[in-house]
């Protein structure tokens, strides 16, 4: 038989690949047990171990730690991070560490308390670049890969924009094409309301209060690390906070 050894080989892949997932999902079961999860519970952290056990390590378990554990996880994830503490990051701009610069808000999202700024070089961790509401401007590069017979190349300008949220009133001389302005003028539209500009993404709107942080600018930024994992580190922070002065 030729088919014999490949056969044999992928039974033997498969049982390996069995028993590694079933040893992932006793490590689970065991340590519910040890932590006094009801039976229930402690079969579906196993069940959902055999594809996802971090569901186990990094969601309910961590409500179980003692508060030696939580200090024990919190000072290794902070290592890991090269900051002292899971809540603090690296200034984007000059590298310092920015103390207390995310916290995690009831609903379990990540959030930048306003006016985080950075002790070296005073840039605001709240800054516009970094908000759900910032819409980057656009800007015609050079001539880049020809497409449908236009040559042009559109790229983002992440350094200025507009805010979604706010609102301005501007002269339709300054927004519009002038014909257009024209007619507008003629029908006694003098100003328009848009969407407030943004000339330095790098600050702040002045009197801003609804800064809402979008991770996906934070790693634009280059600051790595702040997830969903990183959203259980700040919960867990807290709680062991208060574990720890009671
Ligand atoms: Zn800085
Ligand atoms: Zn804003």
């Amino acid at each position: 038989m030729s088919t014999g050894a490949p056969t044999l080989a992928l039974i033997l892949l498969a049982a390996a690949v069995l028993a590694w997932r079933l040893g992932a999902a006793t490590r689970v079961y065991q340590d519910a047990r040890a932590r006094r999860f009801p039976a229930l519970p402690r079969l579906g952290y196993a069940a959902r171990a055999l594809v996802a056990p971090d569901d186990y390590w990094w969601g309910a378990r961590l409500e179980r730690l003692t508060a030696a554990e939580q200090t024990a996880i919190l000072a290794e994830a902070a290592r890991r991070l090269g900051l002292r503490s899971v809540a603090n990051l690296r200034c984007p701009l000059c590298r310092q560490e920015m103390g207390k610069a995310l916290s995690i808000s009831p609903a379990g999202q990540i959030v930048v308390p306003r006016e985080t700024i950075c002790p070296a070089c005073g840039f605001r961790l709240d800054a516009c670049r970094h908000c759900q509401h910032f819409k980057p401007g656009a800007q015609t590069g050079g001539a880049g890969p020809a497409w449908g017979g236009m040559a042009l190349r559109w790229e983002t300008d992440y350094t200025q924009g507009a805010c979604q949220l706010h609102k301005e009133m501007r002269s339709v001389a300054d927004v519009c094409p002038p014909q257009m302005a024209n007619k507008l003028l003629e029908m006694g539209l003098d100003y328009v309301q848009t969407p407030k500009a943004i000339p330095d993404s790098f600050v702040p709107l002045e009197d801003c209060r609804a800064f809402t942080l979008d991770e996906e600018e934070l790693r634009r930024s280059d600051i790595r690390g702040v997830d969903k994992r990183r959203a259980r580190l700040l919960r867990l922070l807290i709680s062991n906070q208060v574990t720890s002065t009671l």
